[in-house]
């Protein structure tokens, strides 16, 4: 299993699009595929449909080790190779928990390894802040997507996720790579990108060299409609706007190859 973290540090950079449409589209293309709701916030869970009953397993029982693996694991209506581990509110409480563990950034990855054989990918949404839910994804991930808006607030999301990864790098803490840095609502009128938005692409290209820099998503209500209608944009005649899933599926394709499976 490839285990994926979508993560940037700043609300509102299209972490939670990122991980839904690229879970749809991958589990559609015939990747079993596992997403796992790592936001208190759980708009993942949320888009899914998941109405889950109060004492449901989600991913806070998942890493306390209450219930089995198999037990937080949600399969996702009208999609065979799509599964879930739910997040809700309560979700928070595991920061305590996490810190005190002392183990905190290898915990997730430890969870995972018994399920790890049944998955083709695992995508993680991250949680915006630099929380130990966030120390924890990163240290269960074997590659990193940065989704971050085409403005200046997304650039400085995109520095500070690339920090916190090489502080975390740097004590051994994950071994994830940075696998692309995914521009989201990249404005343009016309045939002209604004100039925000250009500055910011530029700024980005800086940071990680340009074969990193994936195709833009450009601001578009489609997007929305997609995640709203419980559709996908091909489904919705729109099949051009998920060309940077496209990109990153090839990528993903080439990285689940490499990977050697679990001894
Ligand atoms: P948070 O940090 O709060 O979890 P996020 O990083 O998960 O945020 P999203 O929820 O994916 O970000 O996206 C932020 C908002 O942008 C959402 O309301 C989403 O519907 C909207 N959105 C998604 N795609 C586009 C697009 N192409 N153009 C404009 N808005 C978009
Ligand atoms: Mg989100």
């Amino acid at each position: 299993m490839l285990t994926i973290a979508i993560a940037s540090l700043s609300g509102g950079q299209g972490k939670t699009t990122t991980s839904l449409m690229l879970g749809r589209l991958l589990s559609r293309q015939g990747y079993p595929t596992l997403l796992i709701d790592a936001d208190p916030q759980h708009n993942l869970t949320t888009y899914l449909d998941l109405e889950l009953q109060v004492n449901q397993p989600t991913l806070l029982e998942f890493l306390k080790k209450s219930v089995s693996a198999e037990d937080s694991i949600y399969p996702s209506e009208g999609n065979d190779n799509l599964f879930l581990i739910p997040a809700d509110d309560q979700l928070d409480t595991v920061q305590d928990y996490l810190s005190n563990s002392g183990v905190g950034a290898t915990l997730l990855k430890r969870r995972l390894d018994p399920v790890a054989d049944a998955f083709k990918v695992c995508i993680i949404d991250a949680p915006p802040q630099r929380s130990q839910i966030c120390l924890t994804v990163l240290g269960a991930a074997d590659a990193l997507i940065i989704p971050a808006e085409a403005s200046v607030k997304g650039y400085g999301s995109l520095v500070r996720t690339l920090d916190l990864l090489r502080t975390l790098q740097d004590i051994g803490a994950t071994d994830a790579q940075v696998m692309g840095v995914l521009p989201f609502r990249d404005r343009w009128i016309g045939n002209t990108q604004t100039h925000e938005s250009r500055a910011a692409v530029d700024g980005m290209r800086d940071e990680v060299g340009k074969e990193l820099i994936l195709p833009s998503i450009r601001e578009s209500e489609r997007y929305k409609q997609a995640i709203n209608r419980r559709s996908t944009l091909s489904d919705m005649g729109y099949p051009e706007l998920e060309y940077p899933f496209e990109v990153l599926i090839n990528k993903i394709d080439k990285l689940t190859k490499k990977k050697k499976p679990k001894s």
